[in-house]
């Protein structure tokens, strides 16, 4: 899951049927934090994936199931494997903290809880897990446009091409190519070339309306569009909306053979997948129509 790191907050679960342990972690950490609290493991378990917070602390011993069970639970599930988990317990013997780590937690504190202890500990581990999720997000986001890369889209597709197969809905996909924007670095220089492709990356993603619609720069100077549970229709007026917008961006293109201004052209594929279907065959089916826009005469 990508987040927003600049603007996010550490968010801490306890999980822990014990209030004064949650009390204690509470004034430790609601100044820096956001906390949430489970008393049982399954509640754990659910406000994990619901909320991806940053940072489990974890009881072994809870009202409904042992804690060891929880870690492994959320250790063998994909959205919540990485999130970091720190053991705390009145369990203090070798072999449960060996048990602990075993399970992938990444340290162990027993009980009594010393906050200072506690705080540096986590505070720690939070770092770390800031560091980590940089670095995914810098993996993920095109250096240029600051919109999902290349390695995002091909990741994000296939996840939603097996969710569509499964629930049987449309998927879309667009294709989005600069017309002549060879001819336009030639004229205005790979400086001004740069600023426009920010600014068909931003138009773009100004049209986008729900959440899982998705704008990646797929090479150079070409974008896709994912959309999922879409119909063709709905995917051909989005096409429309971001054609017209950017040829409203008026950016000057003197060169170019349709217009005076910078113009795109747009493929799009529609598909309801099936265990039959080829994911590179609906990518290679908007390519198929992009070019067959730029043959028709570009920007349409
Ligand atoms: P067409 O209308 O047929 O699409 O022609 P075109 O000139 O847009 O296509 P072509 O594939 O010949 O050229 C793409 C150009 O995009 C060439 C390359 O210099 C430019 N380009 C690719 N990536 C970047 C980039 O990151 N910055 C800049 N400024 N230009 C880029
Ligand atoms: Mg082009
Ligand atoms: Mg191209």
């Amino acid at each position: 899951m990508i987040k927003n790191l600049e603007t996010s907050h550490s968010k801490i679960l306890i999980i822990d049927g014990d209030q004064t342990t949650i009390d204690l972690v509470a004034n430790v950490f609601k100044p820096t934090s956001t906390l949430l609290t489970a008393s049982n493991g399954k509640d754990g378990l659910a406000i994990a994936r619901k909320e991806d917070p940053d940072l489990i602390l974890l009881e072994i011993i809870i009202p409904d199931m042992d804690g060891y069970k929880v870690c492994s639970q959320l250790k063998a599930t994909l959205e919540t494997k990485t999130i970091p988990v720190i053991f705390l317990s009145t369990k203090n013997q070798t072999e449960d903290e060996l048990t602990a780590l075993g399970l992938g937690a990444i340290d162990f504190i027993s009980k009594p809880l010393v906050p200072q202890i506690l705080e540096a500990r986590v505070k720690n581990q939070l770092s770390q897990k800031r560091a980590r999720d940089m670095l995914e997000l810098m993996s993920a986001v095109d250096a240029l446009t600051s919109i999902p890369n290349r390695r995002r889209f091909d990741e994000y597709l296939d996840q939603e091409w097996r969710r569509a197969t499964r629930n049987k809905y449309a998927l879309s996909l667009l294709m989005i190519d600069i017309d002549q924007f060879k001819l336009y670095n030639d004229t205005y220089g790979h400086q001004k070339g740069d600023k426009c492709l920010r600014a068909v990356a931003t138009e773009i993603q100004q049209h986008l309306r729900r959440p899982s619609d998705m704008v990646a720069r797929y090479g150079g100077e070409e974008f896709s569009v994912i959309l999922p549970d879409t119909p063709s229709d709905s995917a051909l007026s989005l096409a429309e909306r971001i054609w017209s917008g950017i040829g409203a961006l008026k950016i000057e293109h003197v060169g170019s053979d349709n217009a005076s201004n910078l113009t795109v052209s747009i493929g799009s594929a529609t598909t309801i997948p099936n265990e039959n279907n080829i994911l590179s065959q609906f990518i290679e089916a908007a390519d198929q129509n992009l070019y067959h826009s730029k043959r028709s005469g570009r920007n349409r």
